[in-house]
């Protein structure tokens, strides 16, 4: 193998993530689907339909990747029933991996989705942005991948506007006994072997595994959040803690 993915020291990190990314980019739909057996697809619509938006918002998604999050969130700031201009809102996509952009970038273009959108290569522990630039920053199964997760959190505060929320989606950690091992042998056998299989790539399925197993869990998050000086952090469950989504506001 060409990544030793263990015990790889921290500096390295930024530099491993970015291969693998670079790596899965133009299988990276697919591959969501067939590990998930589609349910992404639920806990992405589940996120941003109950995400704090409105109509006219300005809106980051950030380690967006190939845009579902981004898609989503610009039917709620912009819906096809705005009635004026001000009821027509944008979405900045931002990921430090210029290929998981530009794919990015093609399929919107594909599905008809040019208005609206901005594409913004950047690292989420030093955002590009002013203080105060947006009224929801979003990060979907994006944190783990970040190094420096705490200087990440406290960016998504500076960047919002007060009265924002930032919302985490995020593997977490499950909480129903039985489904435990069944979940284990999904990670650290089916996972790598369909990253084989239809990617060529089985490592970086390999530490796309690793990477949940090292995630803080749902209370040690909701901690971080509070340091970094969010209001009323709080978490809640989807598929049993398969992933978790946690909130927080700028006051
Ligand atoms: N949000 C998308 C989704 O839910 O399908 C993509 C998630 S993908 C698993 C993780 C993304 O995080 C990759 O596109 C990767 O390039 C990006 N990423 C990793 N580290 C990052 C960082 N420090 N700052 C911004 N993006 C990062």
């Amino acid at each position: 193998t060409h990544f030793g993915f263990r015990d790889v020291p921290l500096g390295d990190k930024q530099k491993l993530v970015g291969e693998v990314f670079s790596s899965v980019a133009g299988n990276y739909d697919l591959m969501n689907d067939l590990m998930s057996l589609g349910i992404h697809r639920v806990w992405k619509r589940y996120f941003v339909a109950t995400a704090q938006a409105r109509p006219g918002d300005r809106v980051l998604d950030l380690a967006g990747g190939t845009g579902d999050i981004a898609a989503l969130l610009k039917e709620r700031v912009a819906p096809r029933t705005a009635r004026s201009d001000r009821e027509v809102g944008s979405v900045v996509l931002g990921d430090i991996n210029g290929e998981m952009l530009r794919v990015g970038r093609d399929r919107m273009t594909d599905r008809g989705r040019v208005r609206g959108f901005q594409y913004v290569q950047c690292n989420a522990e030093t955002l590009p942005f002013p203080d105060a630039s947006f009224d929801l920053v979003t990060i979907a199964f994006g944190l783990r991948n970040v190094t420096d997760k705490d200087a990440a959190l406290r960016e998504m505060r500076r960047v919002l506007k007060v009265g924002g929320q930032a919302r985490v989606l995020e593997f977490s950690e499950v909480k129903v006994d039985w489904f435990k091992p069944v979940y284990d042998f999904h990670s650290f056998n089916v996972l790598p072997r369909l990253g084989k299989l239809f990617a060529g790539d089985a490592d970086s399925y390999q530490y796309l595994a690793e990477s949940i197993r090292k995630h803080p869990p749902q209370d040690e998050l909701r901690a971080m959040m509070d340091d970094a000086g969010f209001a009323r952090a709080r978490y809640r469950n989807l598929s049993g803690g398969i992933v978790a989504i946690h909130d927080g506001w700028k006051d």
